[in-house]
């Protein structure tokens, strides 16, 4: 089966005489208690079934003057698309979490800015590897292992210690930072913006504030080389992200470099690029005004009062943005789509529990680089998102 815990959709989980093979500990969780804390199909705090709940959560929608769509980044393609179809209908907002996640990285990769490449490719042919802001041995437990760093490629295939060269850039000495010994470098990074500047003026071999000629000599010494970008990537730019665009773009001028986002959720990327063919954007998009803005951020929606209804879908708002924003969420009618039964799930006017992709459902989702993965679910259930998101919209 293919784990769906986070990006890098693992597609070797074994399933034997009731162990489960290869997984990680977050996947081994994942799908071990899978039957475990799930939600209840509610109205009000009172449980219904399944057509009551998906009847209630209809009508909020029709009757909202502002309603929200949110999440969408755990479920399947087939559900993304119907869930943007009930945003179009509606002329609402839609959002998922790769607004204040990764976003402006898949956008970038969407819109050919930067040149890209696919996992296996990476665990084929990179030399040096390049964790910025990112650390995966937190995030996606299997990369390293899997695709990047320790596997041997088709062209790779010495070992990582003779074959790689590791870099890490991070505020701290994170895990993956201890493992930048023999054959790589670790580099702690106080401004990220002078970093991208020190690296532009290395390619051009003047004088920078941090030490990166022996890093852009590597580089030059493959015909592969790889940038992993992360949240503190994101962040550090401070909004700079055509500089740190230019960065590669130059490099690529003397040596081939490519940029792969490193998000966590296992479908935020399919979720970016089913908007993105749609409406040409990949997150904070209002079907009224047609438009993509920061505006339509779900946290920005909420800080300003904006909406009066939110379809939230496979993700838990109360539990994952600051506070001052989330307690906005009580002035709105909610309905939560969710296997688990959430914090938000717990306080929605409407409560409709779903099928766990992947475990309980098939379907597709986006790898991280942007390769498609057919799910093999090991159940069915009749009532997944896709079901239950039809029913909504024809409920409209
Ligand atoms: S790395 Fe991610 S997809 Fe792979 S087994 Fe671990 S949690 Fe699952």
């Amino acid at each position: 089966m293919i784990c769906t815990a986070c990006s890098c959709l693992c597609d070797d989980i074994e399933l034997e005489d009731g162990k489960i093979l290869n997984a990680c500990e977050r996947g081994y969780k994942h799908i071990s208690e899978y039957r475990q804390n799930r939600a209840k199909n509610s109205v009000n705090g009172k449980e219904v079934d399944l057509d009551k709940a998906i009847e209630a959560a209809a009508e909020i929608l029709k009757s909202a003057s502002s309603p929200v769509i949110y999440g969408m980044d755990t479920i399947t393609v087939e559900a993304q698309k119907l869930a943007i179809k009930i945003a179009e209908k509606l002329g609402g907002y839609i959002d998922d979490n790769s607004s204040f996640c990764l976003g402006e990285f898949v956008e970038a990769i969407l819109k050919k800015e930067v040149p890209s490449a696919t996992l296996d490719q990476v665990r084929d042919y990179a030399y040096v590897i390049i964790y910025w802001g990112t650390n995966v041995y937190r995030s996606l437990p299997r990369h390293m292992s899997k695709y990047t760093y320790y596997p041997r490629g088709a062209k790779r295939n010495r070992g990582y210690d003779e074959d790689r060269f590791l870099v890490v850039i991070d505020i701290r000495k994170s895990e993956i930072a201890k493992l930048a010994k023999k054959n790589a470098k670790f580099i702690k990074v106080e401004n990220d913006v002078e970093l991208v500047e020190s690296f532009l003026k290395a390619v051009e071999g003047k004088a920078s504030k941090y030490d990166v000629g022996g890093v852009i000599r590597e580089m030059k010494r493959a015909d592969f080389n790889v940038v992993f970008g992360g949240l503190g990537l994101k962040y550090g730019l401070k909004g700079n992200y055509g500089l740190f665009f230019e960065f590669i773009r130059k490099m690529n001028e003397i040596t081939p470099l490519y940029f792969l986002p490193s998000g966590f959720h296992s479908n935020m990327r399919g979720f970016n690029e089913t908007l993105f063919e749609i409406v040409g954007a990949v997150n904070k998009f209002s079907f009224s005004e047609k438009k993509s803005d920061k505006a339509f951020e779900f946290s920005e929606l909420l800080r300003r009062n904006a909406i009066d209804a939110a379809l939230i879908i496979g993700t838990d708002p109360v539990s994952s943005l600051p506070y001052d924003v989330s307690r906005n969420l009580m002035a709105v009618k909610k309905i939560t789509i969710d296997p688990k039964n959430t914090l938000t799930a717990s306080i929605s006017e409407v409560s409709i529990r779903s099928a766990l992709s992947g475990i309980e459902s098939g379907g597709e989702m986006v790898r991280s680089d942007g390769v498609r993965q057919k799910l093999r679910p090991i159940e069915k259930t009749e009532y997944d998102d896709v079901y239950i998101l039809k029913k909504i919209l024809e409920g409209l």
